[in-house]
């Protein structure tokens, strides 16, 4: 299995190896600590607290630390500063420069939880507890793969970076997209990068579906509710859109599937949710007799690289305005709120073949190319710093993210991060030429 590799790399694969599993417990005892900070986002709880833990830590593993606030972003404030900390790796020759990059912001615990989520118990060889799967335990990875790397004495030709961020879980655009908007990450020097988001041990995942989130307004005419006749009502309008997209649009989205390995399966067709409605009086305790005058649904539609933007977006209009033609009266409008390309990884980037033979060598296994479902940081690194050898990989499992009861297995996390100081090694260790990934392309 190791016949091609050279002897000293086997060495240093299997020095760092000890060096990851011998920190067993201080890696688990570090995720605990980080799950203790209820980081809570929305609103954005005790980020500071959180940066500062983590930057001590990247100072331990021998990082030069900063600490980057979002100044000029409006969620920004006094009482939720949104602060980021990067750590610099010291290039050691002309090697690449890979990135590693978490966010530790978490979604609210919500409901259904049977432990604390905030109190990091341990049971059974997994850690439990709020951000156990997504994300504190991949950034655990991170800084463990960096600090087993110094630990075992190893110089690198390149030079490994680790941020960790906020917002991720509202957007990232406080976090890891000023980072990228301010240069602090960047293609000029970035060549590689690896979000350890919750795949699992034996997943890398090359990119991410678009999104096109939109609101729809129909416009009605507002009358007595016991003369309905003279009004026109814009609830039963959006019915007949609503109908339309499910009659026209749902089956003609049903033929498309993606080459993107989208896991779970189903996700490979391009899809539309209403996330939202609102007509009328909604809410209101008291009522007046009306006939609702305004109707507006927030949809969200998942596209594939497959389905160029402008087409998904003109295939929405046509069928809004065939909808109206079909009845004078009626009139909508189209109101965009956000939209997200289709990110992924060139198939064949050395990061994709680094980690893929790390997992072979820790797992004794090929690993699985999957995309995700929907997106992560990974957009930002692409589209704004100009990184396409970017990819997740992290301790999982997925399913758990965002539920109640999210663990996270000891052994996986100390697998992920042999993985990840493997690849490190693979992309900017000794013996490296002094190649630039996304550096080619982005001059
Ligand atoms: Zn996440």
């Amino acid at each position: 299995m190791r016949r091609t590799r050279t002897d000293s790399r086997t060495a240093r694969a299997d020095h760092v190896m000890a060096q990851v599993e011998a920190a067993r417990d201080e890696i688990v005892a570090f995720t605990v600590e980080l799950i203790r900070i209820p980081t809570v986002n929305p609103p954005g709880d005790f980020y500071r607290e959180c940066a500062d833990l983590i930057g001590r830590r990247l100072a331990e593993a021998g990082l030069a630390v900063e600490y980057v606030e979002a100044e000029g972003r409006p969620e920004h404030t006094a009482g939720h500063p949104r602060v980021n900390v990067v750590g610099r790796g010291n290039l050691g020759g002309r090697g690449p420069r890979l990135h590693l990059n978490g966010h530790f912001d978490v979604v609210p615990p919500g409901e259904g939880w049977t432990v604390d989520p905030f109190e990091g118990l341990v049971r059974d060889g997994r850690i439990l507890g709020r951000g156990a799967s997504d994300m504190k335990s991949g950034i655990a990875a991170a800084v463990f793969a960096v600090e087993a790397i110094r630990r075992a004495g190893i110089e690198l030709e390149g030079a490994v970076d680790i941020s960790a961020t906020v917002d991720e879980e509202s957007g990232g655009f406080a976090g890891v997209a000023h980072l990228c908007h301010e240069g602090i990450i960047s293609a000029r020097d970035v060549d590689y990068a690896i979000i350890p988001e919750p795949f699992g041990p034996d997943r890398v995942c090359v990119g991410h579906r678009g999104v096109y989130w939109f609101d729809i307004v129909a416009h009605g005419h507002v009358a007595h509710g016991s003369m309905s006749h003279l009004g026109r009502s814009a609830i039963a309008d959006m019915g007949a859109l609503l109908e339309t997209f499910r009659r026209r649009l749902g089956p003609a989205l049903a033929t498309r599937r993606s080459e993107l390995p989208v896991v779970p399966a189903p996700s490979r067709l391009p899809s539309l949710n209403v996330n939202a409605i609102t007509g009328g009086q909604a809410g209101a305790d008291t009522q007046s007799p009306c006939v609702a005058d305004r109707c507006v649904a927030t949809f969200d539609r998942r596209f594939i690289p497959e389905e160029p933007f402008e087409e998904v977006r003109a295939e929405i209009a046509a069928l809004v305005g065939a909808v109206e033609r079909e009845d004078p009266g009626r009139r909508f409008t189209i109101e965009d709120r956000m939209v997200v390309h289709p990110v992924a990884a060139p198939p064949e980037s050395p990061l994709v073949r680094a980690l893929s033979s790390a997992v072979r060598e820790v797992r004794g296994r090929d690993a699985e190319l999957v995309a995700s479902p929907g997106t992560y940081d990974q957009k930002h690194f692409a589209r704004i710093a100009g990184v396409e050898h970017c990819v997740a990989y992290g301790p999982g499992p997925l399913e758990e993210a965002h539920q109640p009861d999210e663990s996270c297995s000891v052994d996986d996390l100390v697998s992920c991060t042999q993985v990840l100081a493997l690849a490190a090694l693979e992309l900017a260790g000794p013996g490296q030429a002094p190649v630039g990934g996304s550096r080619l392309q982005n001059g």
